[in-house]
């Protein structure tokens, strides 16, 4: 007979070696000199999922640590195979797959009843119904390619649907979890670490179950009389053993094993066996779970109407860091709180102080679940993250500060979506196209800076400094990326298809909310102050221009008219920047930009037209309507000039603007820049311009086309 605790159906993998390898449970920790067991190998990602909860479900059930010290020693040194091969014995009649007794995960008495036949391939979770099949949608097994099952991948199979059983029609009961239950875990370097740091001493376990009731019945429910449900009956926790969390058998199935002289494939693992499984029997009205049944792998939240908390299922769009504080701490937003899993949580407040003198930390933490729609399977999400560990001294001000930064990134991140649909859609119409796109890849692209900050964070903490300047890095960085999201779904480029009035617009909306102005951001992110305006903070300025070369520009363009005055004069004369760089007063800009290290050999072409146009500004006149220097100058030629102010006509049309940022070569962008400041009567703000004109790229002609469109008024912007 096949016993699952004998025989070796667990695929593995080894440290070093390429191919699985399959095992029997207690061989979990041999470690010969080829390599520990880091992890199991199953041939589809759900049966991972699975097998892991199956490890986890049989230490928890046959080998729980009895104290925190037995704990702590069993994580250094790791039972032999002998010690885990004598506990798991003591369960080795629950665990037979075939045979005419009780069998693993089956209901005997199908045997003799009358149930519904049903080929193997319809144990998988997925496996689609006719309206699937038709809709093409399922999505782990091509239709029809799985008819013969080897005993270990219908083991597999048979425990993940168990495990995660989702409503299927009327009586088809769904796992003691709910459809498609979320799981979380810790992650250790070896697959026992893995095991060990998700299995929880009995003291804490029978918080969640009757802990009087210790029968093989109790904790298997294959072993005893089924609990059936054809009227309704429910089992509760109080009627079953804790450990029953790891064992639901919400569905009644009997496998139908067939024996083969000649070895016959598996359509899954493609091994050869003699004994397979092709098709198997059901019944619905099995155990039907009631609420209340609290899985210790399981992150739930809780109900704010009655205070019971629910375990989470599965969702679309995957995980992110986004998710990461309702996995690891509980998580307030509107009302419902999200509680981590209870062996998160031991992890944390016990595990984690003690572990992190052990060199190999940080662990991780890995979350999987169905993305369900109620009985149909989407999709696997699967992600993981790593957990970082923080002294209990700073546990909390931490926990609230990383709140903090993801909830600012959850503003950024609709803010993103808003903008963007304000910049493509007609105001009223509805909005065509998939807007959650956006949102994923939001969340994917901030994702490494968030861990580095996150570490910034610890750090900080721990010297007891102040957390504004990192806080405020963190808006820029989000601000910068949502920015190149926006750019990248509204295409404007310098010369913008569609409404570039609009555009400009929704984009000036989207620096405006994510300003730290913006009292709802202050508040996220605990800004009390926001800085003053026009105040630079280290690592926030978006364009990368240390000011100090701005304020060299204006104190060269200040001296020119004093000493012998000829400096201007003969500026004013030189044609091209070529005769600029010839000129003594050009070579004093240089020698004082050279102080900010920026200057490199393709700079000075560009400091030479800096020195050249600013010959011609006869004021200094910061812009009262655009105080970005960045934007100031293209958002002035949105406006009339000063002598024809009453034409409202602006100083540069629209298609005279685009031709001014398409110019790239030096002696062009020169003379069109001296007729600009010669329009404007000499007077400009100087930073602003030549800040433009030193970085002249792709960055900062969108700044300016964005600036310019957002002032200019609409008929300008006709015929792009
Ligand atoms: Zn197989």
């Amino acid at each position: 007979m096949y016993n699952l605790l004998h025989e070796p159906w667990i695929p593995v993998q080894r440290k070093n070696k390429d191919i699985p390898e399959y095992i029997s449970p207690h061989r979990i920790t041999e470690a010969p000199a080829a390599g520990p067991v880091i992890s199991v190998a199953a041939p589809r990602p759900d049966f991972n999922g699975a097998l892991l909860q199956f490890m986890i479900g049989l230490v928890q059930t046959a080998y729980p640590p009895e104290s925190k010290a037995v704990w702590q020693e069993k994580f250094i040194h790791p039972p032999s195979c002998e010690e885990l091969k004598a506990a798991f014995l003591r369960y080795a009649d629950a665990f037979y797959l075939d045979g005419n007794g009780p069998r693993f995960m089956q209901d005997h008495d199908l045997v003799k009843k009358e149930g519904r036949q049903n080929t193997v391939d319809r144990l998988f979770m997925e496996m689609p119904g006719e309206q699937t099949r038709e809709k093409n949608t399922d999505h782990f097994v091509k239709r029809g390619t799985v008819g013969t099952l080897c005993p270990s991948c219908c083991a597999m199979a048979l425990f993940t649907l168990q495990t995660n059983a989702p409503a299927g029609g009327r009586g088809h009961r769904t796992s003691l979890r709910g459809g498609g239950p979320l799981t979380t875990f810790v992650m250790g370097r070896t697959l026992w670490e893995t095991i060990w740091l998700n299995v929880l001493p009995p003291h804490v376990m029978n918080r969640f179950g009757n802990a009087k009731k210790t029968g093989m019945a109790d904790i298997f429910p294959w072993m005893g009389h089924i609990r059936t449900s054809t009227n309704n009956e429910t089992t509760t926790p109080r009627q079953a053993s804790p450990l029953q969390m790891f064992w639901g058998m919400p569905r009644r199935i009997q496998l139908t094993f067939e024996d083969h002289t000649d070895a016959a494939e598996c359509d899954l693992c493609g091994c050869r066996v003699h004994t397979t499984v092709s098709r198997y029997t059901d019944k619905s009205y099995g155990t039907h779970y009631s609420s209340g049944w609290h899985h210790t792998l399981s992150p739930g939240t809780t109900d704010p109407k009655t205070g019971s908390v629910r375990p989470r299922l599965g969702q679309p769009g995957g995980f992110s860091y986004r998710d990461v504080p309702g996995f690891i701490g509980n998580c307030t937003e509107r009302e419902i709180t999200r509680r981590p899993a209870v062996a998160v949580q031991v992890f944390r407040e016990e595990r984690e102080p003690y572990l992190a003198d052990i060199p190999g930390f940080p662990f991780r933490l890995l979350v999987f679940g169905y993305d369900m729609d109620k009985m149909k399977v989407r999709g696997w999400q699967e992600g993981s993250f790593p957990l970082i560990c923080v002294g209990n001294g700073i546990r909390s001000a931490y926990d609230a500060e990383v709140s903090g930064l993801v909830k600012t990134a959850d503003l950024i991140a609709f803010n993103v979506r808003v903008s963007v649909k304000k910049a493509l859609v007609m105001p009223g119409a509805t909005a065509a196209g998939n807007f959650s796109a956006i949102d994923a890849e939001f969340w994917q692209d901030t994702g490494p800076e968030f861990y580095r900050v996150v570490k910034d964070v610890q750090e900080t903490l721990k010297k007891g400094q102040s957390l504004r300047d990192l806080n405020l890095q963190w808006l820029a960085f989000l601000t910068r990326e949502g920015m190149l999201l926006f750019d990248r779904y509204v295409q404007p480029g310098m010369i913008p298809a569609g409404n570039p009035g609009r555009i400009a617009r929704a984009q000036k909306n989207f620096l405006v909310f994510s300003s730290p102005y913006n009292k709802q951001i202050a508040k996220t992110l605990g800004l009390q102050n926001p800085p003053a305006q026009g105040q630079i903070i280290s690592g926030t300025d978006l364009t990368g221009t240390r000011p100090d070369l701005c304020e060299a520009f204006i104190s060269w363009w200040s001296e020119l008219d004093t000493g012998a005055g000829h400096d201007r004069a003969a500026l004013r004369h030189c044609r091209t920047p070529r005769e600029v760089a010839r000129t003594p007063a050009f070579h004093r800009l240089k020698m004082r930009s050279e102080m900010s290290g920026l200057l490199t050999p393709d700079t000075i072409t560009r400091l030479a037209i800096i020195a050249g146009v600013l010959s011609h500004v006869t004021e200094n006149k910061p812009d009262k309507y655009e105080p970005n220097v960045n934007r100031s100058f293209a958002a002035r030629l949105a406006r009339p000039p000063p002598k024809r102010i009453r034409e409202k006509k602006p100083c540069v049309s629209g298609p005279q603007f685009r031709e001014l940022l398409a110019l790239e070569d030096p002696d062009s962008l020169y003379t069109a820049m001296i007729r600009l400041v010669r329009l404007l009567g000499g007077s400009v703000d100087i930073a602003g311009l030549s800040r433009g004109i030193f970085q002249w790229n792709k960055c900062i002609k969108k700044e300016w086309a964005y600036a310019y469109y957002a002032q200019v008024p609409g008929n300008e912007t006709k015929g792009v």
